[in-house]
């Protein structure tokens, strides 16, 4: 499957229960060895006509007393029409009894058994089962299902496609078998279908089918399969073009609908350089001999991972060489990800559906990890690899955080708990077995293991990422379970004889417990100490009184020896507590390349070293990235104190230094979460202190990084983050200068010359810098494109019609000209029915002078009474907005305008309470509220201020 599934929670104690209730595991006297499976299947027909051949072994022929044969398989929608079974010379005809709920048949042989001394047997039956017609995204692809569809080249629309889809529990739809991920059963496969189809299975064609006319029927015979999970079983059958390579030394081919052929060209190049990649990352031979990609036009989960039959949504694989780079992007980590199930999962299959999250994050962690080693494109590798790990890192840390007091549970559960709890009854799906946020937290725990494991070599100075040794393990978990289950623990296990860390207990730690730890570093008594504690956010987990176990947590110390030379000491902390006799001058970070899945700050001594990496270059930008984060985020949090805050700008500072080279990526990050504090203290502080400082840092950036007359010549292969940070910058410093040379862009992109190009990233900065310092004519400009934004003018720039008229509306208020901004407020008031027309006053929010607050108040008071009672007016379309529009503007005007002095708080506090009685309820008791508690944090940090001044040195 791909992995977009929906997060279904569900209650665990239902799911618990109805886990119990299904009969799952089948206990029988016999073993399969193997299914001899033919099919007749009339496209045309509603129902299709099966045969099968089950070889069985008997497992234990001591205990048998020959006087009664039982069978008992799973069967869905089948009947069985005749039944029986031959036990070396005797046949012996089979009764049948179904229990449909729970999706058995059982097979009896009465009175008549089989000799004790008979060790194989056959059962052979003949039955009938359905084909489910599919014609809507809403109709769900199970078992054997039918669809027809146009094709473009004739514009005949009898083109017949079938196909199966048996993930979790559907392959009990198209034969009777024991249906379960651990019996894994050889399949010997034949398809009786008109001849003018192609039929497809996991192996390859015994024999090319007998010579007929296109209009009669034909057999297509396959090759047995290895033992195979029931639900990577599959074939296909319809009206289909391909396209073919052998590069890999098989055949991988791209199956489409007829007159597609052309778009089928990249899947294919990509899907056999990546096979190749994958044989030789994971050192074990494709398991088949043969490899297709098939596009059907529905499929419910998007991808399924048939082995050696992967089939594909259309829209999904037929990608072209000429379409857009994320399109493409996403093809390739599609392809690589159905790739690497080819082997996990399907070579070696986990024996429990309450593991496919972990199957799913094998998939993609490791299919990303062959596309960096394939080199297809440059997004896939080196630092755009580490760079989309780092975000994926931190949006989780976002979530697990996250602890929701009234229910008195973490947003994101354990994975054992997930585990030990997810339904996997006969109800469920791959939907409701899979769980994102768990699924997400498995590949953050491969990449901890994979870079645990080669964190035991010598550091290397390579850029690129390398798991050899966690491949190494995995080759050997492939050749020890090749054709069998295991249980994640096998994996560990395996694994761990490559490595000096207990990664069983690691991995113990690490799926038991929820969350992650927020690490503190620092200096006492001449040594480094570490402790950690779980990090739960805006809280305390000892107030709390939640589970705060310590974790296993790979420290990836980097230190320097005596000699300057660069060391990566690979040790994990299992206490709350630990020194290390390292000298403090020797210290360079803990977490290198942010392969733990942890957060971090730094005390005292500790941070200034890490400042002084920072300033020499010593230090990743994925490092640096880390802290900018840990940082920014831990401040206004209940545990966050005033040295966070002036860490955070000390980091800043070292951007400055001479030395340093700036990674616009880090410093667009950088400027983002300045942006935030800047709003902070710009209203609830005295702020003018801090707005020197800050301008001060600005103008140093904009100095150091120079080259400004580029802004003026983008060419259209640009880097957005440079363009980005220059934005920040223009706004930050917003001197003559910076005004000048945005009012020239502004000029040239209302004028254009043929080859102007105004960067999307620009656009802000641009039209902000040109109002603050707007005359009558350049306001009437910024106002024709907030109406309109003119299409000729669009061409000259990547930004979008709708962003350029949101833009240019978010900069009105930027104005300094009194009659201008005089202008601006009744342009909103008369506008007020438009929907995002508050962004007209955005500009205020970065005004700090007295008068122009004491101006938008004064505003807001005077309208106040027809804005909300317009909002009341029944049967009106835009009251609803224009009260949504009420609600922004109060967060604007009483939840930062008027905090920053007492009697202003009071007089905003004394208006509201007066609106609040005097008018009909119109949700500003709400709005209030909401303001309360989102300004908590903003009052905490805002008590920084006295300290940051202080501190924060330029
Ligand atoms: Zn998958």
């Amino acid at each position: 499957m791909t992995t977009g599934g929906e997060d279904t929670g569900g209650d665990p104690s239902t799911s618990e229960l109805a886990k119990k209730l299904s009969v799952l595991s089948l206990s029988n006297e016999y073993e399969a060895q193997l299914y001899e499976l033919k099919l007749q299947i009339n496209h045309t027909k509603p129902n299709f006509n099966g045969e099968l051949g089950i070889r069985m072994r008997r497992k234990d022929i001591a205990n048998a007393d020959g006087s009664m044969f039982e069978l008992k398989l799973h069967a869905a929608k089948i009947v069985v029409i005749g039944a029986e079974l031959s036990a070396g010379e005797k046949t012996i005809t089979l009764k049948t009894s179904y229990d449909r709920k729970a999706q058995t048949l059982t097979l009896t042989g009465d009175g008549a058994g089989v000799e004790a001394s008979q060790k194989d047997v056959l059962v052979h039956m003949r039955y009938v089962g359905q084909i489910n017609p599919v014609n809507t995204y809403k109709d769900q692809t199970r078992g054997l299902f039918k669809t027809n569809y146009l094709d473009s080249v004739s514009g005949r629309s009898d083109n017949y496609l079938l196909a199966t889809h048996c993930q979790p529990y559907f392959c009990r739809a198209i034969f009777p078998l024991i249906d379960e991920v651990h019996s894994k059963v050889p399949i010997k496969l034949t398809i009786v279908t008109k001849s003018k189809f192609k039929v497809l299975s996991n192996c390859g064609l015994e024999r090319d089918p007998e010579p007929v006319s296109l209009s009669d029927k034909s057999v297509f015979e396959f090759k047995q399969t290895p033992p195979i999970a029931p639900s990577v079983f599959g074939f296909v059958i319809g009206d289909m073009d391909y396209v073919e390579n052998s590069d890999p030394g098989f055949p991988c081919r791209i199956y489409c609908p007829v007159g597609e052929a052309s778009s089928c060209a990249y899947p294919l190049f990509v899907t056999s350089q990546v096979v190749k990649t994958a044989i030789e990352q994971l050192k074990t031979p494709y398991p088949l001999d043969k490899l297709d990609f098939v596009a059907l036009p529905f499929l419910s989960d998007g991808a399924m991972e048939n082995w050696g039959l992967i089939t594909v949504l259309t829209s999904q694989l037929l990608v072209s060489e000429s379409a857009d780079k994320s399109a493409k992007l996403n093809l390739r980590q599609l392809i690589a990800h159905e790739l690497v199930h080819q082997w996990i999962g399907n070579l070696v299959s986990f024996d429990d559906w309450s593991c496919l999250w972990l199957n799913e994050s094998f998939a993609t962690f490791l299919g990303n990890y062959l596309l960096s080693k394939a080199k297809l494109s440059q997004e896939d590798y080196n630092d755009t690899y580490e760079w989309s790990h780092i975000n994926h890192y931190e949006s989780l840390l976002d979530e697990d955080c996250l602890y929701d007091e009234a229910a008195g549970k973490s947003y994101i559960p354990s994975i054992q708990n997930f585990s030990s709890t997810v339904d996997t009854g006969l109800n469920s799906s791959t939907a409701t077995l899979f769980d994102k946020a768990i699924y997400e937290k498995g590949m953050v725990l491969l990449h901890m293991i994979a870079q645990v494991m080669q964190s035991d070599e010598k550091i290397s100075n390579s850029d690129e990422v390398s798991y050899n040794k966690f491949l190494n393990g995995l080759s050997e978990v492939l050749r020890l379970f090749k054709h069998a289950s295991v249980k994640p623990f096998d994996i560990w296990h395996v694994l761990n004889k490559e490595t000096s860390v207990d990664l069983l207990s690691f991995m113990h730690s690490w799926t038991r417990y929820e969350g992650y730890p927020l690490l503190s570093v620092s200096y006492e008594n001449g040594e480094l100490v570490i402790d950690q504690n779980r990090f739960i956010f805006n809280n305390d987990p000892k107030e709390l009184s939640v589970e705060n176990n310590p974790y296993h947590v790979p420290l990836f110390i980097r230190i320097l020896n005596d000699s300057g030379e660069e060391k990566l000491l690979n040790l994990v902390l299992t206490d709350r507590r630990t020194s290390l006799n390292i000298p403090l001058d020797n210290f360079v970070l803990i977490n290198s390349r942010r392969a733990g899945y942890y957060k971090t700050v730094y005390r005292g001594d500790t941070f200034d070293r890490v400042c002084h990496s920072i300033s020499k270059n010593k230090l990743s930008s994925i490092e640096i990235a880390a802290l900018i984060h840990d940082y920014g985020k831990l401040i206004g949090q209940k545990c966050s104190s005033s040295a966070d805050i002036v860490s955070f700008f000390k980091i800043l500072s070292a951007f400055t230094s001479d030395s340093c080279v700036i990674d616009y990526r880090v410093l667009d990050l950088a400027l983002i979460y300045v942006d935030t504090f800047k709003v902070i203290f710009l209203h609830f502080t005295e702020y003018s202190a801090f707005e020197k400082k800050l301008k001060q840092f600005y103008t140093k950036i904009y100095k150091k990084i120079g080259k400004w007359e580029k802004i003026q010549n983008v060419s259209r292969q640009y880097s957005v983050y440079e363009m980005r940070a220059r934005n920040s910058i223009l706004q930050g410093v917003a001197d003559e200068e910076c005004i000048a040379s945005c009012k020239k862009l502004f000029k040239n992109y209302v004028n254009p010359k043929n080859d102007f190009f105004l960067p999307k990233e620009l656009v802000s900065a641009v039209l902000n810098n040109t109002m603050r310092d707007a005359n009558q004519k350049e306001y009437k400009q910024v106002l024709s494109f907030v109406k309109n934004a003119d299409a000729s003018n669009l061409k000259h720039t990547n930004c979008m019609r709708e962003d350029f008229q949101t833009l240019a509306l978010s900069s009105f208020s930027f104005v300094e000209n009194d009659d201008l901004l005089n202008k601006t407020l009744n342009f909103v008031a008369s506008n007020i029915d438009s929907k995002l027309i508050e962004l007209g006053l955005l500009g205020f929010q970065f005004k700090s002078s007295r008068a122009h607050k004491l101006k938008l108040w004064n505003w807001y008071k005077v309208n106040y009474d027809n804005f909300a009672l317009r909002s009341l007016r029944k049967g009106s379309d835009w009251s609803k907005q224009i009260g949504a529009t009420l609600k922004n503007i109060t967060d604007i005007v009483l939840g930062n305008m008027m905090q920053y002095e007492p009697e202003l708080i009071e007089q905003g506090k004394a208006f509201a309470d007066s609106k609040i009685q005097k008018l009909p309820e119109h949700g500003l008791r709400e709005t209030i509220k909401d303001i309360q508690t989102k300004n908590n944090e903003k009052i905490l940090v805002a008590s920084f201020y006295d300290d940051l001044i202080r501190q924060w040195e330029l």
